[in-house]
């Protein structure tokens, strides 16, 4: 039907979650990157499988109302933002249909989804940026970022997301290596130094930590890099330099040993009242705004009073766990990653918080193990987890805990929605979605969820079960049987424990009811007849219980 490089017009009708336009021909879907929802574009066909294309947009024929002017030069080819064409306004809208049509596909949920908590200004919010060092083809320097789907640096020293004054530390960095002719590192051969910058920065003090990722033990020359950096105060003030080694050939960035050149080797950062030690490795959130409006919002749907028993599962340094410890009784925190309980148990010391305790291991293996060691039963749960979402174990062993609140706190709106289907189905209910926007110009959001255990028809008819069994506890089951044995002697009639249960219910005796009442309006139960009624009633007056 189509060919490749075909020419097509389409109309851009919706879009995936990684920010390709969808549009299209003849009822065949095409996928076409750089396009907006509502544009018109011509497109020339690249790839055709079975049941969709892809395109290439070649013009925009009329653009769509939430079109906008790419603000970063590297927009298209940068793999960093997939979004830079929208509104921001729309960027908000389509984060939160994601979440909803996630919740209502995967997890069957139709449940009300917030409008998404978006920033003021949303440029430059990240206070962590990682920026590869390389060599293209002819072997010149490459500072900058990782082109869409590959290892190919784009150059670019003004991130739009990334600290004000990154360029400017960039730059330096970069005339110090070519000046001194500093070889970069080459992932193909695996020889040559320098991998990575890393750098950070603290939202409250402004300060900026800058650490050089190599492959060796020493960066020549590292004591006039400190100089150059330091010399660069006010704007920025860099308050440590380090370097990380990392000498495996591996795609991870990070090497286990950090030497510090200059400063303390970490920074100091704030979320809302808490202060926090923020070292090189250590995992932090990297929106410090919307950081503490994500914790805020997981915060108030915990609904704490100052007495409640909390677990903060995934808890990584211990943010959200601290967050919690100030209005909560005592709080438990899992994470598997060691040094991270130990910066988490660091600063809840700092925060003068101490009805906290820190677990380190796995989520799926702590919490069942500690329930049923010590068959605690939290009233609130809190969970961060990974984008992969949580075990069944865990997810398992929270119902079986049975608190009165869950809050979810999630990064992937898909596994989020998998997991509230579980819950869901162990009896407990969505009552709030509330999406935040960490990440503006990306396809990413953040979601936190409120659940609450449900007092459903299930708990209902757990009831009902354990009043019959009380019933027959309370009242004798032999009292039943003899009833039974009497009206068979007497009248020559069977009767059920039901019938007895209905005449004594008439005559009074049964306060409760719920062993004769139908468990729904509309259930169907036999009623006693007259005739077995009146023996019954006979057995009762016999047995002076009337
Ligand atoms: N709540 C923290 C961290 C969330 S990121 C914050 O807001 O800063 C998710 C965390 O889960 C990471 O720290 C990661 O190391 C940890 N993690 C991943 N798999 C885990 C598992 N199976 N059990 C416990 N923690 C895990």
């Amino acid at each position: 039907m189509f060919t490749k490089n075909q020419r097509l017009e389409l109309y851009i009708e919706d879009m995936t979650e990684d920010g390709s336009g969808v549009g299209k021909a003849d009822g065949f879907p095409f996928f076409v990157k750089d396009t907006v929802i509502g544009d018109r574009v011509e497109a020339v066909v690249t790839k055709l499988k079975k049941s969709y294309g892809y395109g290439r947009m070649l013009h925009i024929l009329t653009p769509s109302p939430s079109r906008i002017p790419e603000a970063c030069p590297s927009a298209r080819r940068c793999g960093g933002c997939q979004l830079q064409a929208m509104s921001y306004e729309r960027q908000l809208e389509f984060k939160r249909e994601k979440v909803a049509n996630h919740l209502k596909r995967i997890g069957g949920l139709s449940v009300p989804v917030e409008p998404v908590i978006g920033m003021e200004q949303p440029f430059h919010y990240r206070n962590k940026t990682q920026v590869p060092v390389g060599v293209d083809r002819e072997g010149r320097l490459r500072m900058g970022f990782y082109a869409s789907r590959s290892h190919e640096i784009v150059e670019q020293a003004n991130c739009l997301l990334g600290g004000r004054e990154n360029d400017r530390i960039l730059e330096t960095i970069r005339s110090f290596l070519t000046e001194y002719r500093i070889p970069a590192y080459d992932e193909t051969s695996g020889r040559g130094l320098v991998r990575h910058i890393l750098i950070r920065r603290s939202y409250e003090t402004g300060e900026y930590l800058v650490c050089i990722v190599i492959n060796g033990k020493h960066l020549p020359r590292q004591e006039l890099l400190v100089e150059r950096l330091r010399a660069l105060a006010p704007e920025p003030t860099v308050s440590s330099v380090c370097l990380n080694i990392n000498e495996a050939d591996t795609n991870v960035i990070l090497g286990e040993q950090v030497v510090n050149l200059f400063g303390p080797g970490y920074l100091e950062d704030s979320i809302g009242q808490l202060r926090f030690r923020v070292s090189p490795q250590s995992f932090f959130q990297v929106n410090p705004e919307q950081t503490r409006k994500l914790y805020e919002t997981a915060l108030s749907f915990a609904a704490l009073t100052g007495t409640e028993q909390v677990w903060d599962l995934y808890c990584g340094i211990g943010t959200i766990s601290l967050f919690l410890a100030q209005k909560a009784g005592f709080v438990r925190g899992v994470e598997i990653v060691a040094p991270a309980v130990r910066d988490a148990e660091a600063n809840a010391v700092r925060n003068g918080l101490s009805n906290t305790r820190f677990y380190v291991g796995k989520a799926e293996e702590v919490l069942p193990r500690v329930y049923e060691e010590e068959n605690c039963r939290p009233d609130v749960i809190v969970v961060d987890p990974p984008r992969k979402g949580c075990e069944p174990r865990v997810l398992d062993t929270m119902l079986a805990m049975q608190p009165s609140r869950i809050v979810y706190v999630s990064c992937d709106s898909a596994t989020l929605a998998r997991d509230l289907k579980h819950l869901t189905a162990g009896g407990y209910e969505v009552k709030k979605v509330q999406p935040v926007d960490m990440f503006p110009w990306t396809v990413s959001v953040e979601t936190v969820c409120l659940l609450s255990k449900l007092k459903s028809t299930q708990h209902i008819e757990v009831e009902v079960k354990m009043d019959e069994m009380d019933l027959t506890a309370a009242e004798k089951k032999a009292t039943y049987d003899e009833i039974k044995a009497y009206v068979l002697e007497h009248s020559g009639l069977k009767v059920s424990s039901l019938y007895i249960a209905q005449v004594k219910q008439k005559c009074g005796m049964i306060e409760r009811g719920n062993y004769n009442k139908a468990k729904s309006e509309d259930a169907k139960q036999p009623q006693c007849p007259a005739e077995k009624k009146t023996a019954i009633m006979e057995a009762l007056r016999h047995f002076e219980m009337i």
